[in-house]
């Protein structure tokens, strides 16, 4: 007889994860861990000889949860849903208590609620772990995969890189990343990090687009793979470098390439600790490339490298992505040596869609040709308006 106290109510971001393990890129960790191996790597940082920062349980949160957990006998089969969908199933192998603030602690180095992600990980964590085989709902992960190999055996790419891109915003020192990063390899997989909380800015979808738009048009495209990286709380703090490169190399990439302001560097100020993380990340046998910081130079008048650069800091104009983002907020387009114009166009045309009318009414009045205008698009009139900008008149 179905029994309804068998159900296990889990998010889309616990689904997300427990099928980026089953499919294979969390190796060597393929499936939950029961207590002693959770506790084994809390202690060690270690799993099957690999390193591996915190455990990987299924402990969700809630009454029900937490009932059903407790009442569960070896043997018993989980029907898993996820926003009041059945999801997939789990067969429980055993239940342990967890303890809350030493997992949290784990995953982001503080239990401080003001951290990013800490306060909706406590929200999301339950008193109990369950272990057992299970199986999701989740299939973009084994198709992203096939993918990549298909890609790698074409184009017999031996050497292959990963880049991991927020793009809020995608702008200029992200374009030289990726050239930078075309010339010395086969193929470059490029991982556009989607979020599982909204943190207010630019949209996942609105982020996919500029960075499409650059690749469609002014990258080899046979070369460059896009896809979404499933940034779920396993990426949270302290061990999101980690994370990036065990999902890389077992994506198939050869090297991973950060820029020196990658969030997970910012632990690592000190120059041996930063050799030392670098060192421990290529024991999982993946290459790292830390790239030098790119500045705006107004003598060179192009983008360099600040260790390439012989003028001072203050002819440099640096990449603030906030700073850029706050442009955006108060309506202006940045300058086009920081961004380039239509990924402007279409980010201005995301965060203020109610202006259309207006725009098109000014678009109109300022154009010169008196054809029937094709379907009026408000990135044309951003687009438009920075051609105008930049022309000069001769008087
Ligand atoms: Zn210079």
């Amino acid at each position: 007889m179905e029994t309804p106290n068998k159900l296990l109510y889990i998010d889309r971001e616990a689904v997300a994860t427990l099928a980026m393990a089953r499919d294979g890129l969390l190796q060597p960790v393929t499936k939950l861990m029961n207590k002693q191996e959770s506790e084994e790597v809390n202690k060690t940082g270690f799993y099957k000889d690999s390193i591996f920062p915190f455990s990987f349980i299924l402990s969700p949160a809630g009454k029900r949860n937490n009932a059903v957990l407790k009442n569960a006998k070896e043997g018993d089969t989980l029907t898993l849903i996820c926003e009041n969908k059945e999801c997939g199933t789990l067969i429980v192998d055993s239940v342990f208590e967890i303890n809350k603030d030493e997992r949290i602690q784990k995953i982001y180095g503080t239990n401080n609620p003001e951290h990013p992600g800490v306060k909706d990980t406590y929200k999301r964590l339950g008193n109990l772990a369950v272990c057992g085989e299970y199986t999701v709902e989740f299939d973009d992960i084994k198709n992203n995969i096939k993918k990549i190999n298909k890609t790698i055996t074409n184009l017999e790419a031996k050497n292959v890189s990963s880049i991991i891109l927020s793009g809020k915003p995608f702008h200029r020192v992200h374009e030289r990343l990726i050239r930078t990063a075309l010339v010395k390899c086969d193929l470059l997989i490029i991982f556009l990090q989607k979020p599982y909380h909204d943190d207010g800015r630019l949209s996942y979808k609105v982020r996919y687009e500029t960075l499409k738009y650059f690749l469609d048009n002014f990258i080899p495209k046979d070369r460059v793979i896009l896809l979404p990286l499933e940034n779920t709380y396993i990426f949270g703090g302290l061990n999101e470098l980690t994370l990036n490169s065990i999902v890389s190399k077992n994506y198939g990439a050869t090297k991973l390439i950060i820029g020196q302001n990658h969030a997970g560097l910012g632990a690592y100020w000190d120059h041996n600790e930063f050799i030392s993380i670098v060192d421990t990340l290529e024991t999982l046998n993946i290459k790292i490339e830390i790239m030098s910081e790119f500045v705006y130079c107004d003598k060179c008048t192009t983008l360099v490298s600040t260790n390439a650069c012989p003028h001072g800091s203050h002819h440099h104009v640096k990449y603030h992505n906030e700073s850029i983002m706050e442009l955006f907020r108060l309506g202006i387009i940045p300058p086009a040596i920081l961004m380039r114009k239509e990924v402007s166009a279409i980010i201005l045309s995301e965060l203020y869609p109610s202006r259309k009318a207006t725009l098109k009414k000014i678009y109109q009045n300022l154009s010169t040709s008196s054809g029937v205008i094709d379907e009026f698009k408000c990135e044309d009139f951003y687009d438009g308006l920075m051609h105008l900008y930049q022309t000069s008149s001769l008087t």
